[in-house]
């Protein structure tokens, strides 16, 4: 079998440079722990931005996933499939809306939740076609679409790819009022991550998403949460939307929800929105496919049986008190909710995630100066523990 740097080699010669990975190659994995091909142990405290809530190979999923692959994978949606609407069904419990539309990617159900608020705009409020606005914060992470990064504010995701979609308008993150002052008579909806997780696992002020509840509502415009990073269980509730006691109109929902193992992802609402599309107005060939709902099935019947959002927000207190005793002059800030938690430098993070990865616990910087942490939602305290004992070491140098 191949070793590290031959494998790393041929994948760096054969693949666009789209990414910067780390010097590590998972070969096998199982719950938190990672394993590459030379054998050596690491702690997962990424987990694939999230996706990985249940660990790796969650052997409940597995069994689901390999049930449906000796019934059936793949039918598009010309045809019914036997588990579709039980999928429906499980997703519109958690989320108490009651309508799904599903997709594949994360990007996918943004672009979905997109088109939602635009035809909604159309059709419910009265906005002229083409005139449609959507409101979007700075530093926002939406994923990688044209139409997505012609909100993002990151020069990095846009160099190069003009020309833009237009209609979206700017404000700053966490700030009502900025959101009170963009709206016009087109506005149809404020597309906002409860925590911005790619810009660096940022809390906006308390009060923050129940102000844009109420202005949303009186304004008529659709309140549109991504919770791609920070839903099912990820912050210490099923959804980060629920620390302040809101309820978005639109769910956006991915990572997690495919348990691990397959792209899933869905956008949630009520009948009276999703109402918009009729046949021929969106689709996906793989969106709704039988395995990915039989693994997300299974995947949203352990987060309530296994009570994954308690599970969460417990360790997470723990492990951010943990951090806490790191003594280190040049960690400036470590702020989080439920597992996700971030540590921020006051200089360059690379070399610290260096460390962190040689000493067997994977992690990666976003954005410099700040380290993500967000290991599996199942990982034991005995892991946890021993995770804390290496990031102390790697850490807590100066
Ligand atoms: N929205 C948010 C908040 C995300 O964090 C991400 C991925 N990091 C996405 C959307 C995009 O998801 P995907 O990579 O599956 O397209």
């Amino acid at each position: 079998m191949a070793g590290t740097m031959q494998i790393i080699e041929k994948t760096l010669r054969l693949g666009a440079h789209n990414y910067h990975p780390k010097e590590v190659v998972a070969e096998r994995a199982e719950g938190a722990v990672v394993y590459d091909p030379e054998g050596r142990r690491y702690y997962d405290m990424l987990s694939a931005y999230s996706a990985l809530n249940f660990g790796h190979r969650h052997p409940e999923i597995v069994a689901a996933a390999k049930d449906q692959l000796d019934k059936v994978t793949l039918t598009s949606r010309a045809f019914h499939n036997a588990v579709l609407g039980d999928f429906f069904e499980a997703l519109c419990k958690v989320t108490g809306k009651n309508m799904v539309l599903p997709m594949n990617t994360g990007a996918e159900a943004v672009e979905t939740a997109l088109k939602t608020a635009r035809r909604w705009g159309v059709d419910k409020k009265g906005v002229p076609d083409g005139r449609q606005e959507i409101i979007v914060c700075e530093n926002n992470f939406h994923g990688r679409t044209i139409s997505i990064i012609s909100m993002s504010t990151d020069p990095l995701a846009r160099r190069g790819f003009g020309p833009f979609t237009p209609g979206f308008k700017l404000i700053k993150y966490g700030d009502a009022a900025g959101l009170e002052a963009a709206i016009t008579e087109n506005t149809v909806a404020f597309l906002v991550e409860p925590i911005q997780g790619e810009a660096g696992v940022l809390i906006p002020p308390v009060g923050y998403l129940k102000a844009a509840r109420e202005i949303c509502s009186r304004q008529n415009i659709l309140l549109i949460a991504d919770e791609v990073q920070t839903g099912f269980a990820r912050t210490g509730k099923m959804f980060a939307c629920e620390h302040e006691g809101v309820e978005p109109d639109i769910y956006v929902l991915g990572k997690a929800l495919g348990g691990g193992i397959m792209p899933v992802s869905a956008i949630a609402g009520d009948r009276d929105i999703l109402d918009v599309f009729d046949p021929g107005s969106h689709g996906s060939t793989f969106g709704g496919n039988p395995l990915a709902c039989a693994v997300a099935i299974k995947a949203l019947e352990i987060l309530e049986r296994d009570n994954y959002a308690e599970m969460s927000a417990e360790k997470g207190a723990w492990f951010m008190d943990r951090l806490r005793q790191i003594k280190n002059g040049e960690i400036i800030d470590i702020r989080g909710k439920g597992l996700l938690v971030g540590v921020e430098f006051s200089t360059d993070a690379a070399p610290y995630v260096k460390e962190l990865i040689g000493a067997g616990v994977l992690a990666k910087e976003t954005h410099e100066h700040t380290i993500r942490f967000a290991p599996p939602i199942a990982i034991s305290y005995e892991e946890l523990a021993e995770a804390c004992e290496i990031i102390e070491k790697a850490l807590g140098k100066k």
